[in-house]
């Protein structure tokens, strides 16, 4: 997608510090974090949303990726929370698929 902000950081269009990178999943600090640490993990391939996911393995990349970069920021003692918002009413902002890792302070529930 030309216009996407999401597929011009995973394709290198702009530069961005990859925290993790495979060959279908980077991951990266989000611009604007909501707690102390605050993680962006998306397909490199664009899809609008969870919506538009026709292949099980997009979910499963995705999901042991943010796995592993919780491990590998060392958030599992204390704990972290992972989140995909989805559509309007979900507070999606950015039309790629993205999972939010958040972490290092006590997370309300439930959300706002
Ligand atoms: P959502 O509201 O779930 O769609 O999340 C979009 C997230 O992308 C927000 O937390 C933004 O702060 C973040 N974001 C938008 N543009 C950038 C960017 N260029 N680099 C890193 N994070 C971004």
């Amino acid at each position: 997608m030309d216009d996407c902000i999401f597929c011009k950081i995973a394709n290198g269009d702009i530069p961005t510090d990859f925290i993790y990178s495979d060959e279908n999943v980077v991951a990266f600090r989000d611009l604007n974090p909501q707690a102390p640490v605050h993680v962006l993990v998306i397909p490199k391939k664009h899809y609008k949303s969870g919506i538009e996911v026709d292949n099980p393995s997009v979910w499963s990349d995705l999901m042991s990726s943010a796995v592993k970069v919780a491990r590998e920021l060392g958030l599992e003692k204390d704990g972290y929370r992972m989140v995909i918002n989805t559509g309007e009413q979900g507070g999606q902002t950015v039309p790629h698929l993205h999972l939010h890792l958040l972490a290092g302070r006590n997370l309300g529930w439930p959300p706002g």
